[in-house]
């Protein structure tokens, strides 16, 4: 028997039919991709999201195939979601901040039809586009105005939608059907695809609504900061139409000041966003005295939320936070720490503790907690222990069987987390399974070390990962980013650990870096940091090492020494060349890290060795381009080259210098001296033709003779390459020749043809290698907080063919490895020197100071004004006499004063680290 309800599958689309039908008016308010606030409704929304439905059908799509969306939360996007799903096809949200290779992984797997696609993005998938065959079209969320800049074959979105009706039918399939598809960050192996089912979603969405959970209703304006590009923007793009709340979308722009300003014009209630978000927004509030006047409530997760950024909300803003926890494998939301009846009845300093905790599940959620062997474990809030999770939205399989068999017996996945229940059902994660830090068979949370860590008020971020330890196996380090313009020392961050964390899970040592990467999701990438301090040795492991092993002295304490060549026997070396070393950390050669990875953005500010030698070491590993290894490694590795006497055309007696020949000899009787003599002259003609063009296209573009679009972008980056490859091959076949046709008599204009093969292929690597390890950006700044912007004057001067001049751009031109990042997070990742100079002086004499180092760089001042502590001034390039225009800022501080600099070219061309030179150089001369 079975009950006697009606049958209504649980399908998504039911969704916003709900939302056009009892809440059709509310407003979706979007920050366009394009520029402009674009404002729309749920009955809207819902229209164009059926013709979204009758184009995909046009284009031959049908239910169960992949479409894809590579885009911000606008809502487009929206309409494309509900249009994809409401018929049938699976919606995969791609994360444009993966590389193109995993990009090019994914969609292949999923095997997409169709991509949706910002115009931000087009960079990427043009990258891509050859390696994606399964994708048929490419729609750009965009009308016909804007497709300018598109990708050959892509459709403008709004062109297609206005060719169709909204009259379409949708759902009518099984609840069980597929509506999403959403692969891991793939931390280990491949990234692995979720695929949501409209049932899982639906219940997703229902529980989300829950006052316990997101607890979002109708009269909610709510602000989805987390993309839904990652873990489905926590369902928000579902619940928010399920309660009729207003949807604030903020497009590309995440940064501190753009969150504040649509919080404040929209009068948002409600937002999520991990916490590096909310960092931005805290010191963006800071900086300018920002206030919260709607806000009440954020949801933080993604990673752990420090206790700073709690209280800060808490005290300063009025704004009350909920932690919550989740995985794109549990739909994203599995627990949550709103209080429960014995917890609401604390104190806030004890609720506070429960609110750095992750939290409970909700009703559909079940956890487990066990050890290794698959028992329970107790819930007494310190036992740490691996974190399973089951419910109808927790995956039951990855896509197409990846990974194989997940769950246990008792139905449980295991989310990779380590993790403690307590008492009132409150889980903590302490670590990810990989993370943890195993000392002395006991085990160190670095969560929640850098939770307290971070709460430094001179840390901006902090991360802890443990190092190889001769005697306890692993210890912590602990790595800090320092807010901009603070210094200090490691006791400092020692001390303010002190009595706050178990004494044996005080960090062996302190480090101080530029940089603390975040991976693709906006969580700290731990693998990354552990690959670049690969080499590094805690202090107190040499020590140990020393004093246990008295035969082999320990390795030199190194920090980014750079990968060996060529592996080699273990040897302890005087200085630390780029010879072979020992895997300190026992990690496999493969995760070691490249020379790239080495040394890009993560900048060692304080040494932590002491002695000179090997200071003098670090000096020599971190050089840009080491030098080759040792030669007597080299000359072991490649056997000795045998003597062959050379081929020859002509006669014994003429042609053979050394002798008889060794190899059988050509019985042509030709002889070919003057061709090869001939040819000779052509190829060392050729070999020379690049850098010729180069040189022509640097003088003309310098004395005005042709624009920088001819003598940079066609002589210089598009015909020097090609002709390179001519003259390469045209070098090696005069080789060739001058090896048939007597080798002594053209010996000479052969090794001239080689050398000069040599230097244009030379020149040619070391340009593309600069391409390579240079971001394609030309706008390099020490704040990105409070941006540094031109004067009108300036602005005149740079002219209006010059590139816009933007506080924090999204989108570096032609950029595939860094499109749709802040300019802000890629100058810190590579150009760790622009930091804001502090100096204990009136601001007065600062200014002086700055403006005599302006000139002492030989910049042409444009403006120079002491009133409001601005200069402006003009650099050439040497080159192609590219300008390049500078603001620096002087603001009085609490220390003295503070000096900002930004240094931004004019054309839209990678400036090969130039306006990184230019800011350090000034940064540089300003302080002595
Ligand atoms: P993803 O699938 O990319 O969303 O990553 C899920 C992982 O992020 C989880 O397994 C946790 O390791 C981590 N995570 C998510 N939320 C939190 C949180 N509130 N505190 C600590 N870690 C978290």
């Amino acid at each position: 028997m079975q009950g006697r309800m009606q049958d209504w599958p649980l399908t998504v689309d039911r969704i916003i039919d709900h939302a056009k039908s009892w809440h059709g008016d509310r407003e979706i308010v979007s920050r366009s991709v394009e520029g402009p606030m674009m404002r729309t409704t749920y009955a809207q929304v819902h229209a164009r999201a059926k013709r979204v439905s009758n184009v995909l059908r046009g284009l031959n799509i049908q239910p169960g195939d992949r479409v894809a969306t590579l885009a911000w939360n606008t809502a487009r996007h929206i309409e494309a979601w509900y249009g994809i799903m409401g018929m049938g096809a699976v919606c995969h949200t791609l994360n444009p901040r993966l590389f193109s290779e995993q990009l090019v992984y994914i969609i292949n797997h999923a095997e997409d039809k169709v991509i949706f696609t910002d115009l931000t993005f087009l960079p990427i998938l043009a990258g891509i586009r050859d390696q994606i065959p399964t994708v048929q079209h490419i729609i750009v969320f965009t009308d016909d105005a804007h497709m300018t800049a598109g990708l050959p074959g892509a459709h403008s979105y709004e062109s297609l939608l206005s060719q169709v009706s909204e009259d379409a039918v949708w759902g009518g399939f099984d609840e069980n059907s597929p509506a999403g598809l959403c692969y891991t960050s793939g931390t280990t192996g491949n990234p692995k695809g979720v695929l949501y089912s409209h049932r899982s979603n639906f219940l997703h969405t229902l529980v989300t609504m829950g006052a316990d959970v997101l607890g979002i209703g109708a009269t909610d304006t709510v602000l989805p900061v987390v993309p839904m590009f990652h873990a489905n923007a926590w369902g928000v793009a579902f619940s928010a139409p399920a309660v009729g709340a207003k949807l604030v979308m903020p497009g590309a722009k995440l940064d501190g000041a753009s969150i504040h300003e649509l919080l404040e014009s929209e009068q948002v209630t409600f937002s999520a966003a991990v916490p590096t978000v909310w960092q931005m927004l805290l010191t963006h509030l800071r900086d300018t005295n920002g206030t919260l006047n709607s806000l009440k409530r954020v949801v933080i997760g993604g990673s752990a939320v420090p206790e700073a950024i709690v209280r800060a909300f808490r005290d300063e803003y009025g704004v009350a936070v909920t932690h919550a926890w989740g995985m794109t494998e549990t739909s994203p939301l599995g627990t949550q720490a709103t209080p429960n009846h014995k917890i609401a009845a604390m104190d806030d300093e004890a609720q506070l503790r429960f609110q750095l905790k992750q939290g409970r599940p909700p009703l559909g959620i079940d956890l487990r907690l066990t050890n290794d062997e698959g028992q329970d474990l107790p819930r007494d809030g310190h036992t740490f222990g691996k974190l399973l999770v089951k419910g109808p939205f927790v995956v039951g399989e990855y896509f197409k069987g990846d990974g194989g068999h997940i769950l246990d017996d008792q139905g449980f996945f295991d989310t990779g987390d380590v993790a403690t229940l307590d008492e009132h059902g409150f889980m903590q994660i302490t670590d990810r399974a990989k993370d943890v830090i195993k000392s002395g068979g006991e085990w160190i949370s670095t969560i929640e070390i850098e939770n307290i860590a971070a709460g430094h008020p001179k840390a901006e971020l902090a991360a802890v990962i443990g190092m190889a330890h001769p005697k306890w196996d692993e210890r912590p380090l602990l790595l800090v980013k320092l807010r901009p313009g603070q210094e200090a020392t490691k006791e400092e961050f020692l001390q303010f650990l002190e009595g706050k964390i178990a004494k044996w899970w005080m960090p062996d040592d302190v480090v101080f870096v530029d940089d603390i990467p975040l991976g693709a999701t906006g969580k700290i990438d731990k693998k990354l940091i552990r690959t670049r301090m690969a080499d590094y040795v805690l202090p107190t492991a040499a020590a140990a090492a020393a004093s246990t092993i008295a035969l082999a002295a320990p390795p030199e304490p190194k920090i980014y020494a750079p990968e060996p060549e060529a592996p080699a026997e273990p040897e302890v070396h005087a200085h630390a060349e780029p010879a072979p070393q020992e895997d300190h950390a026992g990690w496999s050669p493969a995760a070691r890290p490249t020379q790239e990875e080495s040394y890009s953005g993560l900048t060692v500010l304080t040494p932590t060795l002491d002695d000179a030698p090997a200071v003098e070491a670090q000096a020599e590993a971190i050089a840009p381009f080491p030098a080759e290894p040792a030669s007597e490694t080299r000359a072991s590795a490649i056997p000795a080259p045998e003597v062959h006497a050379p081929l020859t055309f002509g006669s014994p007696s003429d042609e053979e210098p050394f002798g008889a020949p060794l190899v059988p000899r050509r019985t042509k009787t030709r002889k070919g001296d003057g061709f090869a003599g001939f040819y000779l002259n052509l190829a060392t003609l050729v070999a020379l033709t690049p850098a010729l063009m180069v040189g022509a296209g640097m003088l003309g573009t310098r004395y005005g003779l042709m624009d920088w679009k001819t003598g940079l972008g066609v002589i210089a980056l598009e015909w020097a390459p090609k002709v390179t490859m001519i003259a390469v091959a045209a070098g090696l076949l005069g080789i060739i020749i001058a090896l048939f046709a007597g080798f002594g008599r053209y010996w000479a204009r052969a090794l001239m043809v080689l050398i000069l093969c040599g230097a244009t292929f030379g020149g040619y690597l070391w340009a593309r290698q600069a391409q390579i390890t240079n971001p394609p950006i030309n706008d390099v700044s020490t704040d990105w907080t409070m941006p540094l912007t031109f004067s009108q004057k300036m602005m005149r001067e740079r002219g209006p063919e010059a590139i816009m001049v933007e506080a924090d751009p999204m989108r570096p031109m032609d950029s595939f490895a860094y499109a749709g990042r802040r300019i802000a997070d890629i100058n810190a990742e590579t150009c760790a020197e622009a930091r804001p100079l502090v100096l204990a002086q009136a601001p007065g004499q600062a200014y002086a100071q700055a403006k005599a180092a302006v000139e002492q760089a030989g910049l042409a001042l444009v403006t120079d004004d002491p009133a409001t502590g601005r200069i402006e001034a003009t650099g050439r390039s040497l080159a192609f006499g590219l300008k390049n225009d500078v603001v620096v800022r002087v603001l009085p501080a609490p220390q003295g004063s503070r000096i900002d600099v930004r240094a931004i070219g004019r054309v839209p061309v990678s400036d090969l680290g130039a306006n990184c030179a230019r800011v350090t150089e000034l940064i540089g001369a300003m302080r002595s």
